[in-house]
């Protein structure tokens, strides 16, 4: 396959190389050359004359059930705390194995047709009430759809107490049960080498509050001896430190430093409250962020520094984050929140375009540790986006590989994940979105109807 007519292109890198112009060749799943190319006798072209072309985006936290439990009334106005016991620790119990796989399909279907082609579940909910297990579903989904799948093997020993017997106790496992189930997971479906189409972490879901300190650091240990990465929220907001620093008497960074919690193989969530001196050991350490704007701005969390650590040479990357705090899965969405919100709040010298472009790109597959994703290169997976810039949106650009990060949305024409074309001409193939319409109409009443009994249950 030959990409022909490639006018506006950022690769993924910064600096030298940071745009492209020329023609692309794939061969099997990498990119095989590029530069002033002509088709060979017999190859496919598929011309991109008029067209953005990205590398394949990176999305590095997502909490797909959400994507059911957008705009629930009770938690439109509420902080982070709140809003954690009245959406997502209210509504998990009433989803079964078929309203969990309609939210895994309309999460995974928005990120595709947005040009995510890696995506990072961070799911937290294994409770014992499930009949299914959500990891397999969650990998079923993604790979009927081709997108690179990690899944963030999340859970809790301990729940968090909400003082409210209105909300259910959050479903814990002991530590033997969380561990043996994510070796399990990965034994089942995680494959290896630099273009890994599954991968699996440990994710209690956050470590300041849901293990002990001694769990912790047997989750370190296990993860590094099984080689499983590490990932959980932290310092999302202010509540995170003014609990260490209580309990513990350090910040969260700090402290989970002692905790062998920071490396190469660790990335974290949010990252919002976070003091010089962490954002330095963050950097140190190659400890990544999940830089979650949308959901940050959309519960009043604040901005992460994720300027500053880019500035110390810290690995960032971009998540979308839970639909429940950000109502979409949507990857132009996100740029377009990472481009202005850290320009709106420390001036326009904060971020660039082509540095959050980055961000989605080379910075998530090297948060991921996936070192054969991110930017278009000869010998790097051929996982790529081709924009269509036809809408009112991307006309008079005089820039217009900037596109896709300064206008706010993306058209996805064309995708590819490790050479295959899982999008084509705006459409997925083997997937209805008009039937996806109906299920997911039906799941959501479903989950509203399961919730509305509950709460006459409790009258
Ligand atoms: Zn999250």
């Amino acid at each position: 396959m030959l990409i022909t007519n490639i006018s506006d292109c950022l690769t993924g890198t910064l600096g030298e190389g940071e745009r492209f112009q020329g023609a692309i060749r794939i061969e099997g799943q990498r990119i095989a050359e590029m530069g002033a190319l002509t088709p060979r006798p017999g190859e496919d072209v598929l011309d991109a004359r008029g067209c953005a072309v990205i590398p394949g985006l990176v999305n590095t936290h997502h909490h797909l059930n959400q994507s059911l439990l957008k705009a629930v009334p009770k938690g439109m106005n509420l902080p982070l705390d709140p809003w954690l016991m009245h959406v997502p620790y209210t509504w998990w119990p009433h989803f079964d194995e078929a309203t969990y796989r309609t939210a895994v399909r309309v999460g995974l279907a928005e990120l595709v047709l947005t040009g995510a082609t890696t995506v990072a579940e961070h799911h937290y909910v294994f409770a014992e009430s499930y009949d299914y297990n959500p990891s397999d579903v969650f990998f079923e989904e993604a790979g009927k759809l081709g997108i690179r799948a990690v899944m963030a093997r999340g859970g809790m020993t301990r729940g968090r107490a909400f003082d409210d017997p209105a909300i259910p106790p959050a479903p814990c496992e002991t530590l033997e049960t969380f561990l043996s189930e994510a070796e399990k997971t990965a034994l089942k479906w995680a494959d290896t080498g630099e273009l890994a189409m599954r991968k699996v972490a440990l994710a209690p879901t956050t470590p300041t509050f849901n293990v002990t300190p001694e769990e912790l650091r047997e989750i370190a240990r296990f993860g590094r001896e099984k080689g499983l990465m590490l990932h959980a929220h932290l310092s999302e907001n202010e509540n995170y430190a003014r609990f260490t620093l209580e309990k513990y008497g350090k910040r969260p960074v700090e402290w989970l430093a002692t905790q062998d919690w920071l490396g190469r193989d660790v990335w974290f969530a949010h990252l919002v409250d976070l003091e010089p001196f962490e954002v330095d050991l963050l950097a140190q350490t190659g400890t990544g962020m999940a830089h979650c704007p949308n959901a940050n701005a959309r519960l009043g969390s604040g901005v992460a520094p994720a300027d500053a650590l880019h500035a110390k040479g810290g690995k960032v990357s971009l998540g979308v984050d839970g639909a429940a705090a950000n109502e979409a899965a949507d990857m132009g969405a996100l740029l377009f929140s990472a481009f202005t919100l850290h320009r709106a709040t420390k001036g326009v010298g904060s971020v660039r375009a082509e540095q959050v472009l980055h961000w989605a790109s080379a910075g998530g597959a090297k948060v991921l540790d996936m070192p054969g994703i991110g930017t278009l290169a000869p010998g790097m997976a051929a996982d790529l986006a081709i924009l269509d810039l036809s809408a009112p949106r991307n006309l008079g650009l005089h820039d217009r590989a900037l596109a896709p990060v300064i206008t706010g949305g993306l058209a996805v024409r064309d995708l590819f994940v490790g050479g295959k074309r899982i999008l084509a001409d705006g459409k997925l193939p083997g997937l209805d979105l008009a039937e996806l319409a109906d299920e997911a109409m039906e799941a959501t009443e479903t989950l509203k109807s399961r919730q509305h009994n509950t709460v006459l249950e409790a009258v």
